[in-house]
Formats: structure tokens, sequence, C-alpha cells
């Protein structure tokens, strides 16, 4: 039986007739970007993630671009940031022409180390965006606590941890702005590129509106210069159906990854592989992703086995950012951030996906018990 890392399909079968229904009352309605479809799942999403406010924009990755340009940070500036994330969370930084600094990641939750962020803060220090990796709030207090001394914005990468929650409270309504994607591979996915900025302060959602569309803030009148930033009615026509589900959504993927972790125990698999591992603070964590470790150099050789046989599974993320090409010029080398470089090596994802099965997850503990014993 074949197992895919993800199936869209799957969940697409369950909402098919109210996809359809909404994309012909959008035809009918020939509006397409921002408006009234786009103005409704706002709100739907600024209650969902606890906020005032919900701005629509293009995608995550814009997200982050427009969230640090409404702050006016750019060149000579600096933002501290984690190593180990998806690169659009450096690429921002860097596209908005700051630089990125980075501080070491906590090993258990793979999140920006709050302890590890103070050291790296300089005159030049404009924000902080920490992320929460794979579905599992970072530890915000104490970095809202740096932050507030230090007068420095958090902007929250929540592109992977939508719903998730930090000691009662939802990731991307702690920090000064929220950060999330409708990239089709996230909990909650549109049918193509989408994303929103979450915040609480009236005049930080205005200015984004206003960059999302040119700086634009009169007609033909530009106060700034922004981009084209506007998320479209179909995707926010999708999302809508969508949203009502996610809470079931999210909690199939932790059932999911109890099973799992059931599954590896009863296989005898501890001491081969490190399952996820829970934060020491509450949390609610709704699984993006599901990652285990592989020790002793296996990892690789094993990614390929299993797609060898059909079972799918990804590396997330293979090479550390401070050590990504395109980066050379910041400096870094091997050996700065060595929990992260740990992690590098030894990660790997696992299906998790909402509609996956037991007898899936049997299939992929199985096959990963026969190949590491
Ligand atoms: C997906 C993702 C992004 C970028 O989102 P896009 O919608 O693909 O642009 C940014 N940061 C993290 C951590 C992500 O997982």
């Amino acid at each position: 039986m074949a197992v895919p890392l993800l199936d869209l399909k799957a969940q697409y079968a369950t909402i098919k007739e109210q996809i359809l229904k909404e994309f012909s009352e959008i035809a009918d309605s020939q509006y397409f970007i921002l408006g009234p479809k786009v103005e409704k799942l706002e709100k739907e999403v600024a209650a969902y993630c606890h906020s005032n406010f919900a701005v629509g924009v293009t995608s995550g990755s814009d997200a982050l671009i427009i969230s640090l340009m409404v702050e006016g940070i750019g060149p000579g500036d600096e933002v501290i940031t984690t190593p180990f994330t998806f690169f659009a969370t450096v690429g921002a930084i860097v596209r908005v022409g700051a630089t990125p600094v980075f501080a070491d990641i906590d090993p258990v939750t793979y999140n920006i180390d709050p302890s590890k962020i103070e050291e790296k803060i300089t005159a030049r220090t404009k924000a902080i965006i920490p992320v929460h990796l794979f579905g599992q709030s970072a530890d915000m207090d104490p970095i809202m606590e740096i932050a507030k001394k230090h007068n420095l914005i958090v902007i929250e990468d929540a592109c992977q941890a939508i719903g998730a929650e930090y000691k009662g409270r939802r990731v991307g309504s702690i920090g000064d702005y929220g950060c999330f994607s409708f990239f089709p591979s996230k909990n909650l996915g549109c049918f193509g590129d989408g994303g929103m900025v979450t915040c609480n302060d009236p005049e930080k959602a205005k200015l984004l509106k206003i960059f999302r569309n040119h700086g634009q803030s009169g007609t033909y009148m530009h106060d700034y210069v922004g981009g084209n930033f506007r998320l479209d009615a179909l995707q926010a026509g999708i999302l809508s159906v969508k949203l009502p589900h996610l809470d079931s959504w999210s909690e199939a993927r932790q059932h999911n990854a109890a099973e799992y972790d059931r599954l590896f125990a009863e296989a005898g698999l501890l001491d081969k592989v490190s399952l996820p591992k829970k934060a020491a603070y509450p949390v609610r964590h709704i699984y993006n992703q599901y990652c285990i470790e592989v020790a002793d150099g296996k990892r690789d050789a094993l990614v390929a086995h299993l797609r060898g046989i059909g079972i799918g599974c990804a590396v997330y993320y293979p090479l550390s950012l401070h050590l990504q090409h395109c980066f050379a010029a910041l400096g870094g080398k091997e050996g700065d951030y060595p929990v992260s470089e740990k992690a590098t090596g030894r990660i790997m994802a696992l299906p998790i996906y909402p509609e996956s099965t037991t007898a899936q997850r049997k299939e992929v503990v199985d096959a990963i018990a026969a190949f590491l014993k």
C-alpha cells in the first residue's frame, strides 16, 4: 500500500459540493480581488486567531515582507530569527534590505531558544521573528519580555501553526504581527497561494491594508510605496468553506501523532528514533508536521528506502539557513548553530494528514522498523 505524504484529494472529496457552490457564486459576481469575500474571511480568521484584525495577503512569504515594510525595517536594520525554518522567514528579511541575525534553536521544540536572543541584540536590532515550527508555539513569554525591554517589534511566523496555542493564547495574537500561509500543504490551505497578517493595533491594521495595495491611501494617492499583496476572492471563498473544519482536521492530526507515538513504542524503536516532543510550557500543537529524528547517520538512507517502497516522507529542513549559499555574505559557518545543524542531519517528516489511516501508520512504522533493525 502506497502512503502519500499528503493527500489533498481525500480532503477535497469531503467538501467538494460547498467549494463548487462558492466558485459558482464568485464567477457570477465577477468580483475577484479583495472585496466582500476577503473581508468576510478576514473577520473569521481574526476571530479564530483571537486577534483584533486580520489582513488578507498574497502568501505567507508576503505576510512577512509586508509586516517588515509597515515597520519601515530595511537597510542597516537587523532582525533576529531562527536558522531552522522554511527559507521564506529569512528571505523576507533580506528582501526588505535588512540583515538577518540568527539565534540557535531549542532541541525540544526546534523553535528559537529565547536564552540565545539577547546576546544577539545590537543598536541596529529592530525586530524578532520567532517561528512556530511544525505547528508548535515558540516560547513567547520570554521573547515578548526581551522585545519589550529592548523596544523591538515581534513578528510571529505562524505559517505552520494556525490555531496553535501558547499557554491558552492563539499564536499570531501574541506579538505585534502574526503571519499565516494558506499554501495547500498547511493545515488550512487554499487552491493556490494565499496568506494573512493578524494584529491587534488598529493603526498597524490600517497600514497593512494600505501597503498591500501599493501604498495607496486615497484613490491613486500614495503616501507609501507598498506592493501588490492583495488576496483574491476565490481563495478567500475556499478558505471560508474550509475554516469551520480546521479544528476537526487539527484534532485528527493530534490523534494521528498520538497513534504514531504508540506504534513506535510498541515496535521497540524508541532507542533508534526520537519522536516529536511537547514543549515544557502548555501548548496546543497542531502537527502541521510529525517529524522524527534518526540517529547514526541513517536518515538519508531511510528516506530513500521509504520513498522507494511508496511511503512519502520529506526532510524539513536539510540545511541550516546560515549555511545556505545565498546567505554566504552573512559569514555563517559550520558549528555556529550546533543545535540547528544537528537537527538538519537527523530530522524527517512522516505522513500525518487528517485523512490518513491507522493501517497507513502501521505500514510506515513497520517499514521503519524493518529498515532500522
Ligand atoms: C510556508 C511557510 C512560509 C511561506 O508561506 P508561503 O505562503 O508559501 O509563501 C513562511 N514561513 C514558514 C515557517 C512556512 O512554513
